[in-house]
């Protein structure tokens, strides 16, 4: 990991996760000696590419192009496409070392990738959208497969972006469902994809809440963002009787004390791809502020970052401490930095990490290859139900890691230690590969 200086995201996700894997290795001597965390820090394979492409003015456009396919130890590699500007090899590192213990958490056949550009899709036409993935894939389609490599969305890549995606693919190699996740209802997509993070946060949620012996019901919460996983964790949140005050973007926040109403963030976001402040000038009870959700100074119970990597710091971490939260819970990847997981556990947080809460994207994601496999499409119920389960499933994963080493409620380490196994058992099994 030192090797990499310049890729300070995935050294902190690394170094995190290893700095927690002490009690295992003292326990499984097997896994030093094969020196199965040298393998698991090297990604097996590290695709940067060309990404041109021809704006609405006709100027030429360069952008880069990433596909890091980390550890195929349990399954073919899976993972999301990210389209910030912020994305660079250090941010795809980071994000496919941690989907490899997350896609192992979900017990599904599921091992670790992730990809992306530095394309900002913020202010660009329908035209240019299509005109980039077509681009994007004309490249990617060389490298993954549906039993090699099943990109999915993430930050930036939608219903819409997957769908212009999978028409490249098609176009250059013929209709293979299993190729992407996150498709549309029309062609292979699942019901419950575009729900599956955002419920399934909650569905952790309310398994641990559950375990202390408290419940959700009549909670304050804070979500930041206003996406694909904050949207549905608002709907959920207030399904189970909590009240969400936040919602927010990259530019500042709503606070709502009433409750912040689902249908109009839904309107705003998802229908007219809107700015979060519009939300201020339908709903007269709402403030909105620039800046971030995490100065909001409020009493509140549970925190759900559910916008980006880093958006929690120490100072915002004291200020939760202050206001008197219980609970956090990621929706985000890597939303608290490390300063800020230690000031949860100075301070009796219980903090739900990122690898699991937020595993249930993914875990759909699987049962919609699954369903691809099978050619069948399962109905809402369904899926959501076995979403439920998984989600309870990983709880009690990290739960049980937990009681096994001793780990005092850090459910961080419980996590880590719980998706780790499986990995590390099925690579000492293969060998040295
Ligand atoms: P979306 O693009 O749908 O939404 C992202 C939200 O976060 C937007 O409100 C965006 O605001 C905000 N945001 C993005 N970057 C920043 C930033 N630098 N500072 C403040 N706010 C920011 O993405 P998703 O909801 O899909 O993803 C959100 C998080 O959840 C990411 O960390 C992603 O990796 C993670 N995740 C997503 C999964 C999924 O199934 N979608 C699965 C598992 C994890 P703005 O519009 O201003 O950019």
């Amino acid at each position: 990991i030192k090797r990499d200086p310049n890729q300070p995201e995935f050294q902190e996700a690394a170094f995190t996760v290893l700095d927690t894997l002490k009690p295992v290795l003292e326990k499984h001597p097997e896994y030093v000696k094969n020196n199965i965390l040298g393998s698991l820090v090297e990604p097996e394979r590290a695709i940067q590419f060309r990404v041109p492409w021809q704006d609405d003015e006709g100027n030429f456009h360069i952008n880069r192009g990433f596909r890091v396919q980390f550890n195929s130890a349990i399954g073919p590699y899976k993972g999301g496409l990210r389209l910030h500007p912020s994305v660079n090899l250090s941010i795809v590192k980071f994000l496919g070392f941690e989907q490899i213990l997350k896609n192992s958490l979900t017990g599904l056949p599921i091992g670790g990738g992730k990809g992306g550009s530095d394309f900002n899709p913020k202010g660009k036409s329908d035209s240019e959208i299509m005109r980039f993935c077509q681009s994007f894939m004309t490249e990617l389609q060389k490298f993954i497969g549906p039993d090699l490599d099943v990109p999915a969305g993430d930050i930036g890549v939608g219903g819409r972006e997957i769908g212009y995606l999978f028409g490249q693919y098609k176009r250059l190699n013929g209709f293979q469902g299993g190729i992407l996740t996150g498709k549309g209802l029309q062609y292979g997509g699942s019901l419950a994809r575009t729900e599956a993070t955002g419920f399934g946060l909650i569905y952790f949620l309310n398994a641990l809440i559950k375990d202390q012996k408290d419940t959700l019901k009549g909670k304050t919460v804070k979500i930041s963002g206003a996406g694909n996983v904050a949207i549905y964790a608002l709907q959920k949140a207030q399904e189970n009787g909590a009240k969400v005050v936040t919602v927010s973007d990259s530019n500042g926040y709503v606070y709502d004390p009433n409750g912040i109403d689902l249908a109009t963030v839904k309107q705003i976001k998802e229908v007219e791809r809107g700015r979060i402040k519009e939300y201020a000038d339908k709903i007269s009870t709402a403030e909105y502020h620039e800046g971030s959700v995490w100065d909001l100074d409020i009493n509140y119970d549970i925190a759900l970052p559910c916008a980006t990597q880093n958006e929690i710091n120490e100072d915002q971490a004291k200020l939760m401490v202050k206001d008197g939260a219980k609970y956090i819970a990621e929706g985000a990847n890597m939303p608290s930095n490390t300063d800020a997981i230690a000031v949860y556990k100075q301070n009796d947080i219980i903090y739900g990490p990122a690898k699991a809460a937020n595993a249930g994207g993914v875990a759909v994601s699987a049962l919609e290859m699954s369903q691809n496999s099978e050619r069948l499409s399962w109905t809402f119920d369904d899926v959501d139900k076995q979403l439920k389960d998984i989600m309870e499933d990983i709880y009690q994963k990290i739960a049980d890691a937990d009681a096994e080493y001793g780990l005092n409620k850090d459910y961080q380490a419980g996590a880590n230690i719980a998706g780790f196994e499986k990995v590390a058992k099925a690579m000492l099994a293969q060998g040295l590969v």
